[in-house]
């Protein structure tokens, strides 16, 4: 996405950039297989861009052939299927701990005064302790693979819905709400998976498969690949992940080499799978909130296009995280198969006499930044490094944010944007001023 959003903006201004890749495929994170008939993506992906822009530019890609939907987006717990987000959807949990909730929220809303300094004590500011227990600061387990108390709060934008004492109330009172999700509308191609919507800017750029960087000389401007190939360069913008691209810049600074290591991000096993039934779910994608439960989130891709899967099927994938530094992954992830199916079916998504026609696991090795206390200070570090040795950064594993798609893109763009700008700056006749005599 970076990538093509830098090569992009480039070709706008009449430069044809060269991007080189290190697999034989294109979309990083948001890539496209096909296999036995289904379509899934390497982790769900779904487009909810706000920027009519970029929105127009990937269904340009695909001919307008999308596949509009609103979202309809659900949470499990303990047996409880409960409409997302949970805070505005608390009818049908059990009465005791709705009234807790209720009473903790209102308390918690008394004050303005917000003096959270991590994301624990921001969960219960904001929605007192029996909610932030039961529902965020599980999931947070198993989607940050640490504890609130040990994440930042500058992350939470919009991701967490923070409603009035009267949704709430409302929420408890009725089953049916309004949708406050912060993705309501959400594209998706019609045929070939989330990549499509990359399609139109494959030609506008040089592109190099196989090119995995191994080595950069900022000073020579020399990048050298697994392959054996070096190459010169004028300009270099980046997307590899800090703590991959760091290690290969020649004469870094050891301080600054430790600093990348210190970022920390997720890592995910999708487990996906194909079953002979259609009705496997309402909802779009589910929450999951039970550490008995080995995923922690659910998608449902045939709901998204009706050629994700072959006629009559009906495809699922979950979502389970690890990190090297707080949950290291110490299995092969076709370990994972088995004991998915199993809380699918315990959860009752499958049933006993489902066929299952297509599985496998797949590993993303950088899934989700992780925002913990440690990420700001040590990501400073690395970014004032990269500008000095005048490597541009960019994209979610570059800037190192919550980035979407639509994001990366624009941030591939502004990365390009300030290439042109020094390039601007050299075409630029020098004005060459006389003192008087
Ligand atoms: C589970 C999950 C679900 C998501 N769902 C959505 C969603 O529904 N909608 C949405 O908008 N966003 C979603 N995102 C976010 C989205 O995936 C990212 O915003 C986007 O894909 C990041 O693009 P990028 O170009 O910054 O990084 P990447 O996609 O990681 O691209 C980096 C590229 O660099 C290549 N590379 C890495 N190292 C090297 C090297 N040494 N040499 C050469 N090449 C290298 C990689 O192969 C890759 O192609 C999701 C993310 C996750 C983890």
């Amino acid at each position: 996405m970076a990538g093509f959003g830098a090569a992009h903006h480039f070709y706008k201004n009449n430069i044809r950039a060269t991007i080189y890749e290190k697999s034989d495929f294109i979309g990083g994170h948001a890539a496209t297989f096909e296999r036995e008939g289904f379509i899934f993506d390497d982790g769900p992906h779904i487009s909810f861009t706000k920027d009519k822009r970029i929105r127009k530019l990937f269904h340009d890609s695909v001919n307008g052939k999308v596949e509009a939907f609103k979202a309809y987006v659900n949470n499990y717990w303990k047996g409880f299927w409960v409409k997302h987000p949970a805070q505005v959807n608390l009818h049908g949990l059990p009465n005791e701990m709705v009234v807790k909730i209720i009473r903790e929220f209102f308390e918690a809303g008394k004050t303005d005064k917000r003096t959270a300094t991590n994301y624990k004590e921001w969960l219960l500011e904001t929605f007192g302790k029996t909610f932030s227990e039961t529902f965020p600061m599980e999931y947070t387990k198993k989607f940050h693979t640490t504890t609130a108390e040990n994440l930042d709060i500058d992350w939470i934008g919009p991701r967490l819905y923070q409603p009035d004492l009267d949704e709430v109330l409302n929420g408890a009172l009725s089953a049916s709400t309004d949708n406050v999700h912060y993705v309501t509308d959400f594209y998706y191609p019609s045929n070939g998976g989330f990549v499509r919507f990359l399609d139109q800017f494959i030609d506008n750029a040089n592109l190099k498969y196989s090119h995995e960087v191994t080595k950069i000389d900022p000073v020579q401007k020399l990048i050298s690949f697994t392959n054996g190939k070096t190459k010169r360069y004028d300009y270099l913008i980046s997307s590899v992940p800090l703590p991959e691209l760091i290690p290969c810049i020649k004469g870094v600074p050891t301080g600054v080499l430790e600093a990348s290591q210190k970022l920390a991000c997720t890592s995910c096993v999708t487990v996906n799978i194909g079953v002979k039934r259609k009705d496997i779910s309402k909802a779009h994608w589910t929450y999951f909130y039970d550490q008995n439960i080995i995923f922690s989130r659910l998608s449902f891709p045939y709901l998204w296009s009706p050629n994700n899967a072959p006629e009559n099927c009906g495809s699922i994938q979950a979502e389970i995280y690890f990190s090297k530094k707080y949950k290291p992954l110490n299995k092969e992830p076709d370990n994972f198969i088995e004991p998915t199916i199993s809380d699918l079916k315990r959860c009752g998504i499958l049933c006993e006499s489902d066929e299952i026609v297509f599985q496998e696991a797949r590993i993303s090795p950088y899934a989700n930044v992780i925002f913990d206390l440690e990420r700001i200070p040590n990501l400073e570090i690395v970014h004032n490094y990269l500008k000095q040795a005048d490597i541009k950064y960019c994209g979610r594993f570059g800037e190192w944010g919550y980035h979407w798609t639509d994001e990366s893109f624009i941030s591939g763009e502004n990365a390009a944007g300030k290439v042109l700008k020094q390039l601007n700056n050299l075409r630029k006749p020098t004005m060459v001023f006389k003192e008087k005599d």
